[in-house]
């Protein structure tokens, strides 16, 4: 089959490699979408060469079944989570494949990955996809869609709350798109303007350019009772660009009381005062992954709610488009890059 490994230095290339073999409680998924995630460009910009199929953004068509498989059926549609664990320790019992103490393996990382015709997974980790979700949307939900309701989730939000983006790239694009499918009101920030016109295309009911306006402000009066203008800052902020501007605005956004979440990493600056928590009354936590059985939630979310992902995809490719695909995906001012190895 076709597969895509990283040569080191922003170079990558299509080979012919072997097609994975489903072990005892693994399915072979013919890979219908699979997206370009910032942790790919992370290795992809390293200097040396990996020799793994990447990509951990993986869905599709079940096409064969391992030994032991008890659910997954041939036929399915289904969505990877990229982080499998050994189903056997504490973590592993939480869902929180992501920190499994015993055998921790990524999809693209440790095993043949999502940016190949096929892809291996254990049966636990494939989430049965609604009815009326594309193979893209599934895509999301193997990592940066489940990611943001993760997010949202921790926060504890609720409808008609606000809460302001910062990064819209498509980890903050799927952010802008869950919390409207969640019922509420979005201000959407970025400094790349194309960004944040998709925020609004992808229902942001605001916009700032950080590098023209003054974007705390602008997110202080969003918050407001409409009408008014007494800006008392929003509910929640969730920073997903990791920049040290990024992070240093979360709490001068926040309202007392309110929450704000992790999420982007980039900058190891240190921007808090925990006396500025302290003096709002404010919650700070982190966010990183998302257990298994939320990503279930999520796929009954887009069921029942019309919830799609598609919005925040800007460019789409075949597999041997790749060179280009990656270049696109590097440069950091579109939304999300999907591969579609099957597309006719
Ligand atoms: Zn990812
Ligand atoms: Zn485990």
């Amino acid at each position: 089959m076709k597969g895509v490994v990283f040569l080191g230095n922003r170079r990558c290339e299509v080979r012919d490699v072997p097609v994975p073999r489903p072990g005892h409680g693994e399915v072979l998924i013919r890979v219908e979408a699979a997206g370009i995630c910032g942790s790919d460009l992370h290795v992809y910009r390293r200097t040396d060469a990996t020799e793994q199929v990447r990509g951990h953004e993986a869905c599709g068509e079940v096409v064969e079944l391992g030994p032991g498989v008890l659910r997954v059926k041939v036929g399915d549609r289904v969505s990877v989570h990229h982080h499998q664990g050994c189903g056997a320790c504490y973590q592993c019992a939480r869902g929180e494949t992501v920190a499994c103490t015993v055998r921790h393996q990524i999809i693209g990382v440790d095993v043949s990955g999502a940016f190949g015709e096929y892809v291996a997974a254990q049966e636990r980790n494939c989430i049965p996809l609604a009815a009326t979700s594309s193979f893209v949307d599934g895509a999301f939900l193997a990592c940066v869609g489940s990611t943001s309701f993760a997010v949202l989730r921790r926060l504890g939000v609720s409808a008609h709350e606000s809460v302001a983006v910062f990064g819209l790239g498509p980890v903050g694009l799927s952010c802008v798109l869950v919390a409207r499918a969640l019922g509420l009101r979005v201000v959407g920030i970025d400094v790349v303007p194309g960004r944040v016109a998709l925020a609004q295309v992808c229902g942001a009911q605001l916009g700032v350019d950080g590098s023209q306006d003054d974007a705390v402000s602008r997110v202080r009066k969003f918050g407001a009772i409409p009408g008014t203008d007494r800006g008392e800052g929003v509910d929640y902020v969730v920073e997903t660009s990791g920049s040290t501007a990024g992070r240093g605005a979360v709490l001068p956004c926040l309202r007392r009381e309110g929450k704000g979440a992790f999420v982007g990493v980039a900058s190891s600056e240190p921007v808090i005062n925990p006396s500025d928590i302290h003096g709002r009354a404010a919650t700070l936590l982190g966010s990183i992954v998302f257990p298994l059985a939320w990503m279930w939630d999520l796929a009954r979310l887009c069921g029942v709610s019309g919830l799609s992902f598609e919005p925040a995809v800007t460019h789409r490719f075949r597999l041997d488009d790749a060179v280009e695909a990656l270049r696109v995906a590097d440069g950091a001012v579109g939304g999300k890059v999907v591969f579609e190895p099957s597309a006719p």
